[in-house]
């Protein structure tokens, strides 16, 4: 190793361009290599757009199912007969230019943050070349869209070079009629009749937001329910939630092919039959980024998934050689690759490092009510994974829910039966996503039920049931002592 620790990056997501500002701030050399903008898929296809999309259909979804209830009065003056049902609609082309704008802006300011911080920005595909040379360096070769060649020297390499959608071989997207979530944006007019094929979280996600736009939407699930592997609870409300809004769930259902079909599309079920619609979007996981990069010729070991196996500190099996992100399988969350990229800097760095722990990480399903979720699940309690006591409180009972027309969502919370530590909690409600903070402070720093009952909390607020649950927690376990 030179004077300088020299890193290369390959891949500028969230697992990249976190572990280059750790890394420059820790006085390292940073070279940052991404084949499409730093950023990466997080900012410019994935989180960033979706989430941006969302906030139009969330805007749309609150004023649509309330404002009758709420006493609000639409000023319009076309005569019933021609008025549409619904009360507001959307301009999709002025909503995808503002969501390709906001993800070219962030992609922007997150490159001018890592120049800012020291570090370098490599526009090209990075590949590891094979051999470690005698002083432990490694060589990353950089090809730009041109074709020309830049090789960088690297004490240690960070590859977080994230995934690209799953295809299913008779169901290829074309970007007009049969889409992947990259392709959606380029959209101009809204969706008459969506069928989007897959129902985890991504599907779930579009199929909520399309439908809070105004398309018609079929949601087309090989499971029994929507949002398989969640909180069955959680995805019972948003699947009764789906249904009553006027979604098509079809549940166990496999598509086995897509087609165009004249101005549409034709999905194929495995069972043979057959569903029309304007367009698909084909939501059916991920496949990472690890192929013809010379890895394995460098001694990193691939799961048969083809993601890269790490240990706890992000280390591959090939010295110098780090992993992090979707590349690495461990947990689809842009949260969790910056952790386990900078964990990756922390510890070839020689800083203070503790290994990644996924019993804390939080998480939030973008549909509406949204589902947000911290540390361990029902399932985990249900499986014998750990002993904990649950409590599930309905939204419908909190006043300020009342006040503001929220009907569906509660707040469940999971503690250790003898010491009332909070190990989990599931939050289903509108902006679930920042009401499950104060559940996941008390998950990380092993606060009891009693401590988060007797916290303070406005009154009228949704928090306030999060208090109540840990107030309900807290009795029966001093029933249980008595
Ligand atoms: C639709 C959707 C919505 C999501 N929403 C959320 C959300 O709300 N919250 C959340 O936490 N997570 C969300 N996720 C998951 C999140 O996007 C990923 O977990 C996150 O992007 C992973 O970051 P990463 O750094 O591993 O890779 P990425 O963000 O995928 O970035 C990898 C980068 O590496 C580049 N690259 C690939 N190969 C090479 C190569 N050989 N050389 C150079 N560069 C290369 C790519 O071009 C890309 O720029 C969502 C995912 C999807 C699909």
């Amino acid at each position: 190793m030179g004077l300088v620790t020299r890193i290369v990056i390959i891949g500028g997501g969230p697992g990249g361009y976190e572990a280059a500002l750790v890394a420059a701030q820790l006085g390292a050399e940073v070279t940052v290599v991404d084949r499409d903008g730093l950023g990466g898929a997080s900012v410019l296809t994935d989180c960033v757009p979706s989430k941006t999309l969302i906030a139009t259909a969330e805007v749309m979804t609150t004023f649509d199912s309330s404002y009758e209830e709420l006493g609000i009065i639409v000023e319009d003056d076309t005569p019933p007969l021609e008025r549409s049902a619904r009360v507001v609609g959307v301009d999709l082309g002025k909503v995808n230019r503002r969501v390709k704008r906001l993800a070219l802006a962030q992609s922007h300011d997150i490159s001018s943050a890592v120049i800012r911080a020291g570090g370098r920005v490599v526009r090209g595909r990075g590949r590891v070349a094979p051999n470690q040379a005698p002083d432990g360096s490694r060589q990353v070769i950089a090809r730009a869209a041109d074709g020309s060649e830049e090789t960088l020297v690297a004490d240690a390499i960070l590859v977080s070079t994230g995934a690209h959608p799953r295809e299913i071989p008779d169901a290829l997207p074309d970007g007009e009629r049969i889409l992947n979530w990259t392709q959606v944006y380029d959209m101009e007019e809204l969706p008459e009749e969506l069928i989007v094929v897959g129902s985890g979280v991504t599907g779930a996600e579009f199929a909520g937001a399309y439908q809070a736009l105004g398309s018609r939407v079929t949601l087309v699930s090989s499971r029994d329910r929507v949002l398989p592997g969640e909180d069955p609870d959680a995805a019972a409300v948003l699947e009764d939630v789906f249904r009553r809004r006027g979604m098509n769930v079809m549940a166990r259902s496999r598509a086995a092919a897509v087609e165009r079909a004249g101005d549409g599309v034709e999905v194929t079920l495995s069972d043979g039959r057959v569903i029309n619609g304007s367009h698909c979007l084909m939501a059916v996981g991920s496949i990472p980024n690890t192929a013809d990069m010379g890895l394995e010729e460098a001694g990193v070991v691939l799961r048969e998934s083809g993601h890269i196996k790490t240990d706890r500190v992000s280390r591959t099996s090939a010295p110098g050689i780090y992993a992090a992100g979707d590349c690495t399988g461990v947990l689809a969350l842009a949260s969790v690759a910056a952790m386990q990229g900078r964990i990756a800097m922390y510890h070839y760095l020689g800083d203070t490092v503790s290994p990644l722990d996924l019993r804390t990480v939080c998480a939030n399903i973008f549909t509406d009510p949204e589902i947000a979720t911290v540390g361990y699940s029902q399932a985990d309690i249900d499986g014998g994974k750990i002993d904990a006591r649950a409590v599930k409180l309905p939204l419908a009972r909190n006043p300020r829910a009342k006040m503001q027309g929220i009907r569906d969502g509660f707040v469940k919370m999971f503690c250790r039966p003898g010491t009332g530590i909070v190990v989990g909690g599931v939050v289903v409600a509108p902006r679930a996503s920042e009401l499950i903070h104060p559940i996941s402070l008390a998950v990380d720093n092993r606060l009891t039920v009693e401590q988060i009952a007797n916290a303070f909390t406005v009154y009228p607020s949704l928090s306030g049931s999060i208090a109540e649950v840990a107030r309900q927690l807290h009795t029966r376990k001093i029933q249980n002592e008595s």
